[in-house]
């Protein structure tokens, strides 16, 4: 039976594979036996092999163990996991926060605490995958609008019944896209038609903003909102979720988080290199810098070689192709070129946008950048789409 449904997979282009990286930390690493120029990380500041941070991990690991041994209400909270927790809300300027094993399960633990049965979730067409599960599993009404498109949510919050309890679910940074949900605008309906507002910050966290602190810095929106939700494990560079907000909303989460209740405590080791990481983050902003210089390095090299990049104003940059067999060979003529930069294909992104999905991040050097443009229009070249 799997050999036919792998078998109609195959026949659509849309099987995958796992590329195992043999060696090094991103962005220069061994795939196949060849040094590769990675393109696809989202460790966005380079901080995931950081020496201090892998320090930090390895001090903890030696003094607390590999696992934490039971579930955070038992007692698996460790030290490390209350400083991750602190060193979070300080950074997030919020009064406290909340850590859960990665991104994924902060969304799958936290939205159906928030909503049920009777609720309303209005979510955005493009949110991450997680969002759409954590959705689903609330067992609230679930209805999606057209991406970013404020029109057709007001159309969905003006029809629906009087008094009913709604959320707006949205990624703050899309993460195949790269483009950002209009916060400010977002968060004007939501409180016109008296709903919340649920971001997801995974992408933004780290990279948006003045200084780092997300999405909603870069919109001047940190007051209004009344919590925060991120990854660790992207441009913090290690792994986790949080949920960052009041201390009645953590109390409430850490009693009715379902991914947070019945799993075992991250490692300590984890927890102590996210206080590590979020330290490091705040005191060298030039690394947040190097990242948008090498952004619109590439960016330009691209522009100017005449592929769209769609509305990206992130480090994620979308090159949209459109049949899934074309993206992948696009995808393998880049690898031949030493660039690896992986093809994205559908249902991770909707039918007929295919895409190379490329990440810059802070760690890359200018003559990399220029290599990898160099790859991309040699790439573009062979299937005729510059
Ligand atoms: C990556 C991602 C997540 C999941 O975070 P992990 O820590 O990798 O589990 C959630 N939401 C969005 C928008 C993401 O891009």
């Amino acid at each position: 039976m799997f050999d036919k449904l792998l078998g109609d997979l195959d026949a659509q282009h849309l099987t995958r594979h796992l590329t195992e990286v043999s060696t090094g930390v991103a962005p220069t690493v061994t795939i196949d036996g060849r040094e590769i120029l990675l393109l696809a990380s989202n460790d966005y500041l380079g901080l995931a092999g950081h020496p201090d941070i892998v320090h930090a991990a390895t001090e903890a690991t030696r003094r607390y163990g590999v696992g934490s041994g039971a579930s955070r209400l038992v007692s698996g909270t460790l030290s490390p996991h209350k400083d991750m927790e602190r060193a979070l809300a300080r950074f997030k300027r919020t009064a406290s926060a909340l850590a859960f094993g990665s991104g994924y399960l902060a969304n799958l633990g936290a939205i159906p605490a928030l909503i049920g049965r009777g609720g309303l979730i209005l979510a955005d067409r493009l949110c991450h995958a997680s969002l759409i599960d954590a959705c689903r599993l609330s067992g609230a009404d679930f209805r999606i609008y057209r991406h970013n498109d404020l029109d057709h949510l007001k159309a969905l919050l003006s029809r629906r019944k009087a008094a009913r309890r709604t959320m707006v679910v949205t990624d703050g940074v899309f993460s195949m896209d790269g483009d950002l949900a209009p916060l400010a605008e977002l968060f004007g309906l939501t409180r016109q038609y008296d709903a919340e507002l649920y971001v997801d910050d995974a992408h933004g966290t780290g990279v948006m903003g003045q200084t780092g602190r997300g999405t909603l810095e870069h919109f001047h929106l940190e007051e209004t909102v009344p919590f925060h939700m991120g990854t660790l494990s992207k441009a913090v560079g290690c792994a986790g979720g949080y949920i960052a907000g009041t201390e009645t909303l953590i109390t409430f989460l850490l009693n009715t988080s379902r991914s947070f209740m019945y799993t075992t405590a991250p490692p300590p080791g984890i927890a102590a290199a996210v206080v590590a990481a979020l330290d490091i983050m705040q005191r060298e902003p030039e690394r947040r810098q190097r990242l948008w210089a090498n952004r619109e390095r590439l960016c330009d090299g691209l522009n100017r070689l005449g592929f769209t990049i769609g509305a990206s104003a992130s480090p994620i940059i979308p090159i949209i192709i459109g049949r899934a067999d074309r993206a992948l060979t696009f995808a393998e003529q880049l690898f031949s070129k030493g660039v690896f930069a992986p093809a994205i294909r559908p249902p991770t992104v909707p039918e007929s946008t295919s895409r190379i999905r490329v990440t810059v991040t802070s760690a890359h050097t200018a003559e990399q950048i220029d290599h990898a443009v160099t790859a991309f229009r040699l790439a573009g070249e062979s299937i005729r789409l510059i």
